[in-house]
């Protein structure tokens, strides 16, 4: 099938999933029908920018599928965003919720702009104007956002203002992710990390490693990487290495995750916090260690390092760090290195999303125990039944979740039937 999703982060989804589909037996005239996306919508997002001046970004959502529930997914705003990488978002958010076993498919979107270079008014401007070129394809029970790369709770806030404006009520279920004090869930900003540290001191039990001896790098220190490096700080590890798009630091003694935290609220990005411990970004993965996080973009991990990785647990907090290539070494490594693949790694995002929209439709608020409790459940679910399939098939981790996550799609399709 000729498609629009085109480039490298597409090419990755697509590979990975035909992987998927090779294992499953899945015939070539069913894939198209599982991996292209229902629905793509493609916006112009004009605003007044500070200088007096007008400038045009360009806004991207895509639905993948429809068949399970609503979609759901995040909103990533970063310059060089185009619809293939958009697109492969969604995928991988279908594989991750139906791994969760959520009633939901995926879909991701964003706005082709650099967050760090706007204003706030600025960011407020394209947040709105995103939101209300998209209002005819969204709704609670139609297409559910959250926050991504470059986009926080206060944008989601912005989200559901702008919607609600426009409905003439407030709608909290319209978007996740946004503050408490508007409609948000107990738990939720921290949730994606807390989840990745979870999961992390699941496999440390099954691989018998104690806490208190391991080490931990962290590539990334927005919500992701930062909530990664603090729950597993509390864990009792050692914080040896981390880094954003500006400054990666590394001690082997251990950085001060307290000083770290304080030094980044508030958005600030990690430059300018030490001149000691400076470390060279492209090294930082390859660095000793028990536990790498790579909590930032994607394809960081490939043909060129993935044979050099020193760490014991590879967690993957980002969507999509690893290639199909350096999946395919880590395959030959699978003695040394535990995968924990991202859709289940970083899926405590999606889960207590799940949550915070069911609390909004309910207007029921639990509190951030239950929260923690219900996503502890889910978590170990589904990494339960990973478990299970790599020792009855014999395969990756990533092969069996994905495995999973499609043949859920698939079984829906099936017994659905297609229209007309
Ligand atoms: P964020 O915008 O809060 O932080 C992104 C971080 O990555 C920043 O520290 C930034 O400096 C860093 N970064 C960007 N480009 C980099 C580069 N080339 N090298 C090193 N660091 C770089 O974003 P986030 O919400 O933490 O998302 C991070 C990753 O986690 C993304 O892959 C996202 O899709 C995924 N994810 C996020 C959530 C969530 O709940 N926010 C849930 C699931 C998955």
């Amino acid at each position: 099938m000729d498609n629009i999703y085109t480039g490298p982060v597409f090419e990755m989804a697509r590979e990975q999933f035909h992987v998927v589909a090779d294992y499953l037996d899945i015939p070539a005239w069913e894939r198209d029908r599982l991996l292209y996306p229902k629905r793509a919508v493609i916006v112009s997002i004009p605003i007044h920018t500070d200088d007096g001046h007008e400038k045009v970004y360009q806004g991207f959502r895509v639905q993948h599928h429809l068949t399970l529930g609503p979609t759901k997914g995040g909103t990533r705003y970063s310059p060089k965003l185009e619809i293939g990488e958009v697109g492969a978002l969604a995928l991988w958010m279908s594989w991750k919720c139906a791994l969760a076993g959520l009633p939901y498919g995926g879909a991701k979107g964003g706005v082709n702009c650099d967050p760090y270079a706007l204003s706030r008014r600025e960011l407020e401007a394209v947040s709105r104007r995103y939101m209300q070129e998209m209002i005819p394809f969204v709704g609670p029970h139609i297409d559910v956002m959250a926050p991504d790369m470059g986009t926080n709770e206060q944008v989601m806030a912005w989200f559901m203002d702008t919607y609600s404006m426009y409905q003439g009520s407030t709608v909290t279920e319209i978007v996740t992710g946004k503050p408490v004090s508007a409609g948000g869930t107990e738990g939720r900003r921290e949730a994606t990390g807390r989840g990745v540290a979870h999961l992390v001191g699941r496999v440390m039990e099954r691989l018998q490693l104690n806490p208190a001896n391991a080490t931990a790098i962290v590539q990334g220190f927005g919500n992701v990487g930062s909530i990664s490096a603090m729950a597993l700080a509390e864990r009792g590890m050692k914080i040896v290495g981390v880094g954003d798009h500006t400054a990666c630091y590394y001690d082997p003694k251990g950085l001060d995750v307290q000083s770290l935290l304080q030094y980044t609220a508030g958005g600030k990005l990690l430059a300018g916090w030490s001149t000691e411990g400076l470390c060279n970004p492209d090294e930082l993965l390859t660095m000793p260690c028990d536990i790498l996080v790579p909590a930032a973009v994607e394809q960081v991990i490939d043909g060129r390092n993935a044979g050099a990785l020193k760490c014991r647990i590879l967690a993957e907090g980002a969507n999509g760090p690893t290639t199909p290539e350096a999946d395919r070494i880590l395959k030959d490594r699978r003695k040394e290195i535990f995968v924990i693949p991202d859709i289940l790694c970083n899926s405590g995002g999606v889960i207590v999303s799940y949550f915070e929209w069911v609390q909004d439709l309910q207007q029921f608020f639990w509190d951030e125990s239950e929260v923690y409790n219900r996503l502890g459940h889910v978590l170990d679910r589904a990494f339960n039944q990973m478990m299970a399939r790599v020792e009855r098939d014999d395969v990756a981790n990533r092969d069996a979740a994905m495995a999973i996550g499609v043949e859920k799609v698939r079984n829906a399709k099936h017994v659905r039937g297609l229209f007309p």
